[in-house]
């Protein structure tokens, strides 16, 4: 599929072409948004060109700007699921279905919060992420999805697939095409592998839930991975790096 990457802070977005129109995969953070507009613009693409935003789950480093987005474009359609939806009125990183972060011994060292900015960025920053945006309520163009579907089915003209793949949050979504090409936003990564990540991203819901969505990614027959966070990928290197991430290696949130 043919897919063009904005590249922010630390976010990848996505688009991809819906007849004349684009469909936006996520959006980076809500201090992301002078860039975003300026990797909208090199890209030769406009707001009003854009008919649909698919979240691939809450997190304020893929949802931070969806406000802004639908105030300036109130005609595109916000794609999440049910769960995202909820999440998204929280205003807040979900934790209160547990979780933690890839690699005990740094996280220790620096704290938790630091140490997420850290995996994110590769910089140590001075203060800790605060994990919050701006609460978003979905509207009644918006399309809330509660089982898979075909996006020719939500009335995007792309041939492909929406379908939950939890573990990194209990709201995570993929989005794999038809041809092998999938959009799996945080539920697999390419970033700080010399830190032991293995293509997992650094924060993990529920480790044997997150190697379960591998295993269907796989199943379902995608050859190429493009993350939220880090470079396109072969689908294959999921297979290798399968379990190699182990529940002692991770920090809870809180401990
Ligand atoms: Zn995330």
């Amino acid at each position: 599929m043919e897919t063009i990457a904005l590249r922010l802070s630390v976010t990848n977005d996505y688009l991809f072409r819906n007849g004349d129109s684009w469909v936006l995969v996520d959006t980076g953070y809500a201090e992301d948004r002078e860039l975003f507009e300026r990797r909208l613009a090199d890209a030769g693409i406009a707001l009003s060109d854009i008919s649909h935003l698919i979240l691939t789950h809450h997190h304020d480093d893929h949802a931070g700007l969806v406000n802004w987005l639908v105030a300036r474009n109130p005609h595109i359609a916000v794609v999440m699921s049910d769960l995202t939806k909820e999440l998204l009125l929280v205003g807040h990183n979900d934790l209160s279905h547990g979780g933690g972060l890839i690699n005990r011994k740094i996280a220790r060292l620096i704290g938790f919060k630091r140490f997420g900015v850290f995996f994110k960025t590769g910089k140590l920053p001075k203060k800790e992420a605060n994990l919050s945006f701006e609460p978003y309520a979905a509207r009644e163009n918006d399309i809330i999805l509660s089982c898979e579907v075909r996006l020719r089915d939500i009335g995007i003209e792309a041939d492909g697939a929406i379908f939950a793949t939890p573990g990194h949050t209990v709201d995570s979504v993929s989005i794999l095409f038809d041809d092998g090409d999938c959009l799996v936003g945080d539920a697999a990564a390419a970033m700080l592998s010399f830190a032991g990540t293995y293509h997992c991203v650094i924060f993990v819901m529920d480790l044997a839930q997150y190697y379960e969505s591998w295993r269907l990614i796989l199943s379902r027959g995608a050859k190429r991975i493009l993350p939220a966070h880090g470079k396109v990928f072969s689908a294959g290197l999921l297979e290798r790096d399968m379990g190699k991430n182990r529940q002692e290696g991770i920090v809870q949130y809180g401990s």
